[in-house]
């Protein structure tokens, strides 16, 4: 045991394309994660110290596993003198969410200022000037949304490069709308899902990195993986020419597994795929040296 955790799993930090991601992901049991340079956490599966700063929470659904935190981080928040955090989560999850909040408050007599907002497929939301957050859909055994993080530019309009600002601010002051509006796909998150996702949401094959449930990788599991619906390594091997992404970062593993059958496993994936998968597990200790 590592701490709460079994051998070889708990606490992972790795960095994805650029990204720094941070977190715990069990199948079962407990999954968050860190995105610092979004300012956001993906999933609340518990509430520790180090991710109460964090202001906005991309919850994907209900299962406990993912959402346990949700009370507990709004309490530590309202104790800790932080603004109420700006909670997304599944439509038909909300009532349940904010009626769950509504008895914590009850319980501890006091107003976390908490309220879930519905995250519905196909819409965004901004969360900074540069950086987009679009709601995709999701397939698992509950209500399930995805999210995938976006920077936006404005770009200048190609026939007006090259000429002089003041032109331009001219043409600007006279009505012409000079830039243009441009989403680059940074990072997707789909949260558990089926590999009906892929069909759902596509676009999950074209951002620059991809976090990615894999909960199942022995080939005795694919039964398993298609009753609880979560993906199993499989369904990447048969995609693996698909996927564009910079970095797939895979997550969730059950705890099936000891990490060095998962690791075993990842490496019959197919060449087209098999230098972009990172593993989200703790990395293993180098063995102490040998006086
Ligand atoms: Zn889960
Ligand atoms: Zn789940």
């Amino acid at each position: 045991m590592a701490g709460d955790y079994p051998a070889g799993r708990g606490r992972v930090k790795i960095e994805a394309g650029g990204f720094e991601i941070e977190g715990v992901s069990i199948a079962g049991h407990e999954s968050f994660y860190k995105l610092p340079a979004f300012r956001c956490l993906l999933e609340f599966g518990r509430a520790p110290d180090d991710v109460l700063g964090y202001p906005t929470i991309c919850l994907t659904h209900g299962h406990l596993d993912h959402a346990a935190g949700l009370a507990h981080h709004a309490s530590r928040r309202r104790l800790t003198g932080l603004p109420p955090a700006r909670v997304f989560a599944p439509e038909e999850a909300v009532p349940d969410l904010e009626a769950w909040l509504a008895i914590s408050q009850r319980l501890e007599n006091v107003d976390y200022g908490v309220h879930v907002t519905p995250a519905r497929p196909g819409e965004s939301a901004m969360l900074r000037r540069d950086l987009q957050l679009t709601f995709l859909p999701g397939r698992h055994r509950v209500p399930t949304v995805g999210y995938l993080f976006s920077e936006v530019r404005h770009k200048l309009d190609g026939e007006l490069q090259g000429l002089p600002g003041e032109e331009i601010a001219s043409l600007r002051a006279g009505g012409r709308k000079v830039t243009h509006r441009e989403e680059i796909p940074l990072f997707a998150y789909p949260g558990d899902c089926g590999r009906e996702i892929f069909d759902a949401a596509p676009e999950i094959y074209d951002v620059r990195v991809l976090l990615l449930e894999c909960s199942f990788v022995a080939p005795d599991d694919v039964d398993r993986a298609r009753r609880y619906a979560h993906i199993h390594l499989d369904d990447i091997a048969e995609r693996a020419s698909l996927f564009q992404n910079e970095t797939i970062v895979l997550t969730h593993f059950s705890l099936r597994y000891r990490p060095a059958e998962i690791l075993e496993a990842l490496d019959r994936l197919p060449e087209a795929i098999a230098d972009r998968v990172v593993p989200f597990l703790p990395r293993r200790r180098s063995p102490p040296p040998r006086l």
